[in-house]
């Protein structure tokens, strides 16, 4: 019964998401930080709606804008909450399709937060629910005659360059490929762990999270000036009737999307935000050739978008987070992210923009 129930519930999913189209947005508005709070001056420019669909930014004393999405997680929304609303997303992996999942926003944002998380139960993120989900899930399917094979692949673009999260002997000058070959893509060089159990993908996700890249800014010590994007291949067999399916899951945490001079960058660090900036650019400009039905979509422009690639166009599905902070000090960069992230929701079913400015006095 329970099993029936569940594919029952993943087909209408499929079915929702098919009409929706394959691009829709989420908004995350992080609580305020314990400086933010006790600060006199700190004050919060952003409200979230009680429909759970529309933010509301407060950009001075006479300027506001609304913006609407398909669905707004304010500041009291847990983990569970947010991956209550991504588990069927994350799930259509086991039937064949390519999902691909992003945060995007400034440093600070709660990027890091929503995808990876604490280590704690509560506080973990959507990385190690979505690898439990899929074993969970795996393990259902398997009493209906299916076998499921789980690979994991973690890997960081840096200025243009992968780098393996996995990989045992360090940073190595391999350099690494995306190749993309009978419908499936690979990156040549790259570790890939087998994933049997729940604890065994936790601590490949954690030692993975302690070798990423990090670089002091003057916005956040932590500061992430690259993407980490979590890969799991999931492929299935159905034993009597041979029917074979290939479905890949990609998480990632992309790079801080604030601009050059407000982190103070300079020399190697300017560098490094260019090309942070490039990125970012080329996956609003991928995201706007699809909207327009573009009959090319620059792809290659970035080794981002070229790994997505399949998840991005297709039938591939994609959502992205876009994270923001609630206080004034951020709010010219929450509304470049809120207006980004808009345009990213406009691509679904290609209508236009929602959003509405408005001027009191
Ligand atoms: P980013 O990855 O975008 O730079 P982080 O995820 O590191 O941002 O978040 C910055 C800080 O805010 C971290 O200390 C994080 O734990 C905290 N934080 C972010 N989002 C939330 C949230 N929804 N609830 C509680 N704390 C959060
Ligand atoms: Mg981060």
């Amino acid at each position: 019964e329970l099993l029936k129930a569940e594919a029952v519930r993943r087909e209408m999913f499929n079915q929702i998401q098919e009409l929706r189209g394959n691009v829709r947005v989420f908004c995350r508005v992080r609580p305020p930080s314990p400086r933010e709070t006790s600060e006199a001056s700190a004050s919060i420019c952003l409200e979230t709606l009680p429909d759970a669909a529309t933010v509301h930014l407060r950009l001075g004393p006479e300027k506001s804008s609304s913006y609407a999405f398909n669905r707004v997680f304010s500041q009291e929304s847990t983990q569970e909450d947010v991956f209550g609303e991504v588990s069927g997303l994350v799930q259509s992996a086991l039937d064949g399709y390519n999902v691909c999942l992003f945060s995007y926003g400034q440093t600070g944002s709660g990027k890091t937060h929503t995808m990876l998380g604490g280590s704690d139960a509560t506080s973990r993120g959507i990385i190690p629910r979505a690898v439990e989900k899929v074993v969970e899930a795996s393990k259902i399917n398997e009493v209906k005659g299916w076998s499921y094979t789980l690979k994991a692949s973690y890997v960081e673009i840096y200025n243009e360059t992968i780098r393996d999260l996995l990989s045992t002997v360090g940073h190595s000058d391999t350099t690494h490929k995306i190749i993309h070959e009978n419908g499936s893509t690979t990156i040549s060089g790259v570790t890939t762990a087998i994933v049997e159990s729940v604890e065994q993908a936790n601590v490949l996700v954690r030692k993975a999270a302690g070798a990423r890249k990090v670089e002091a800014t003057q916005m956040n010590a932590h500061s992430s000036r690259s993407h980490a994007v979590f890969i799991l291949h999931v492929s299935g067999e159905h034993a009597s009737s041979g029917t074979r399916m290939e479905g890949v899951l990609n998480l990632v945490d992309l790079a801080g999307s604030e601009r050059v001079s407000r982190s103070g960058a300079s020399g190697e660090r300017l560098k490094e935000a260019c090309s942070i900036n490039k990125s970012l650019s080329s996956l609003g400009d991928v995201f706007a050739a699809l909207a327009s039905k573009a009959k090319h979509v620059p792809y290659r422009n970035s080794k981002l978008t070229y790994l997505l690639a399949p998840c991005l166009g297709g039938d591939g599905k994609t959502l992205m987070f876009v994270n923001v902070s609630p206080e004034e000090d951020s709010s010219e960069e929450t509304s470049c992210s809120l207006r980004f992230a808009e345009k990213v929701n406009a691509c679904e079913l290609g209508r236009s923009s929602q959003r509405k400015m408005t001027t009191h006095k």
